[in-house]
């Protein structure tokens, strides 16, 4: 099977996935969006009620200004990347997924980060950054800097939606890392710091 089947097929199990009792209160699974061969992968944290109830990561606030940041310091759309969250379904009232739920959504996302098998993986606040390097440490103390992840750099930056609450200054550091980003998909030789793979 090709990995574009594999990822159809991935998507077709989660569409049906009773793992968490997030299953309950969903309208919709968000699994994914974008190029099944994207060299850029981004990972945030779960569907908020937009998403929920469109299907697609970041299709509210925060998926605005991801897309302006994608556009103006990357000069991609988001059909030429792919875009995952940490959970697929949405936690009730946007709370913060819980351990078990992260546990149970994990296969999914890890197996769409092997089949996309990006070069660069931006991991997009606490949640998806700790999920994946597999720390307790904080998004303010991981983000300036990359990692080596699985075969690919990890570049870890804020939530859109912390850039929103936080304003300029936090905005500007989610482009300085949207820049790394766009670096290292050139093939920029910036040394990855090795991170503990899951
Ligand atoms: N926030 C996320 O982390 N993911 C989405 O898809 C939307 C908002």
């Amino acid at each position: 099977m090709s990995a574009d089947d594999e990822l159809a097929a991935l998507r077709a199990d989660a569409l049906g996935c009773v793992r968490c009792a997030l299953a309950g209160g969903r309208t919709t699974v968000v699994f994914g969006v974008g190029s099944p061969t994207a060299a850029l992968m981004f990972v945030g944290e779960g569907p908020g009620r937009d998403e929920d109830l469109l299907g697609e990561p970041f299709v509210g606030r925060s998926g605005k200004l991801l897309d302006l940041l994608m556009s103006q310091e990357i000069g991609i759309g988001r059909d030429e990347c792919y875009i995952a969250n940490v959970v697929k379904c949405r936690p009730p009232g946007n709370r913060d997924p819980l351990p078990a739920e992260i546990d149970a959504c994990r296969p999914y996302l890890e197996r769409q980060i092997d089949l996309v098998s990006p070069r660069v993986l931006v991991t997009l606040g606490n949640f998806a950054t700790r999920t994946l390097l597999g720390t307790t440490e904080g998004i303010t103390k991981l983000r300036g800097r990359s990692y080596a992840f699985r075969g690919a750099h990890l570049v870890p930056t804020y939530h859109p939606a912390a850039a929103l609450r936080g304003g300029g200054e936090v905005v500007a550091e989610m482009r300085a890392d949207f820049v790394r980003a766009k670096a290292l998909l050139g093939g920029s030789r910036e040394p990855a710091a090795s991170a503990r793979l899951r």
